[in-house]
């Protein structure tokens, strides 16, 4: 690991402002970040600590819930009215990472952690995340756990998080500031960016750009389920996970909000799948034309093709278990 200068200042402005150094990042957890700093994937030159910002709060905010950046995992999974209203967030919480790594793991860093690709990790591969212009190792290398869905001819690396799957479901916006103390907030949907030519682009994010909270609105569906398949029973990244949030009225499905992890460079969601649902008595033959349109652009390669037939029986499955 590399020199570094450390701050850990006590409000959200004084932190955008220290992390307006070149070469700064913030500190959450430090579980991905700490580790990618020991391998020399990420140098920054002064880490922010965010622990005094006082945001590690879970409040009340209108008909939902406003998450502060900082409360833990653990907490978020284990809150009352995470556990009745959003049990798809608490349940997709519960699917990552271990108890350990749950009761450091922060919202904000949730959500900003890096790709879990092997060849990102090992700085003596290509990989145009990490070195802009190198080239893809994994694309000529082994693939089991990459992206099917989104990728370019630049990179097939996934999304790791389960959180952000279930928080793209539940259409939750994501509050920012920056070094000037101007604020935003965003849809889940806008956080993220594709891979195209630039794959080191992960997020929508202006340097030192600070995620202060993450609004829950108040669920559409209380049908809520997450499913995540993988090669072990717990700690372990997707290969494919989903979580949906439905509503049914009169025995017709009402609303459908459907995101998955796994299959591609962020948490995905396809509205026009979803839109096949509306209206609808559920069936098999459903729930296949709801896979089918889904994974119509997937675009697999060797190595990645077994998530195909994976992901069509965890639609199917998903879609059957929330519809009973
Ligand atoms: C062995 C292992 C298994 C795991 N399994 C899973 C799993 O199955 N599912 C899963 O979802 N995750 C899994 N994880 C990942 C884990 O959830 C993340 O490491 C963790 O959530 C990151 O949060 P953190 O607070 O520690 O972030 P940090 O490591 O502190 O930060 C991560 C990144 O986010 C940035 N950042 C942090 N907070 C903010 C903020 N508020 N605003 C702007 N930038 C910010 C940091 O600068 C850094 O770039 C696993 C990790 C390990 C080590």
């Amino acid at each position: 690991m590399r020199p570094f200068d450390y701050h850990r200042p006590d409000a959200p402005d004084a932190a955008c402002h220290a992390a307006a150094e070149a070469g700064a990042k913030f500190l959450a957890g430090g579980t991905n970040l700490v580790d990618l700093m020991k391998l020399e994937v990420m140098a920054p030159t002064a880490l922010v600590d965010l622990s005094r910002l006082g945001l590690d709060r879970i409040e009340e905010d209108g008909e939902g819930l406003r998450l502060g950046a900082t409360v833990t995992n653990s907490d978020l999974a284990a809150d009352p009215r995470i556990r009745s209203q959003w049990p798809v967030l608490s349940r997709a919480l519960l699917a990552g990472a271990s108890g350990q790594l749950r009761n450091k793991a922060t919202t904000g860093g949730n959500l900003l952690q890096r790709t879990r690709c092997p060849y990102f990790y090992d700085t003596s591969a290509d990989c145009n995340k990490r070195d802009p212009g190198a080239g893809c190792a994994a694309l000529g290398g082994v693939q089991r756990n990459h992206a099917i869905l989104g990728t370019s001819d630049h990179c097939v690396a996934l999304h790791p998080s389960d959180m952000a799957v279930a928080l793209r479901a539940l259409d939750a916006r994501v509050a920012l500031r920056d070094g000037d103390g101007l604020t935003r907030v965003i849809a889940m949907d806008d956080l993220y960016r594709l891979p195209g030519d630039r794959p080191d682009l992960e997020t929508t994010l202006a340097p030192a750009e600070l995620i202060t909270a993450v609004h829950l609105p108040a669920p559409h569906g209380d049908r809520q389920v997450y499913r995540k398949v993988r090669d072990r029973a717990s700690y372990a990244f997707a290969l494919v996970s989903m979580g949906a949030v439905l509503a049914m009225d009169a025995g017709r499905i009402t609303h459908a909000a459907l995101a998955y992890g796994g299959l591609a460079p962020r948490p995905w969601r396809d509205t026009e799948a979803e839109s096949l649902l509306i209206g609808e008595r559920p069936s098999e033959a459903l729930f296949a034309a709801v896979a089918d349109r889904l994974l119509r652009d997937a675009h697999p390669h060797e190595g990645t093709e077994f998530k195909v037939p994976l992901a069509r029986r965890v639609v199917a499955a998903v879609l059957r278990e929330a519809t009973q």
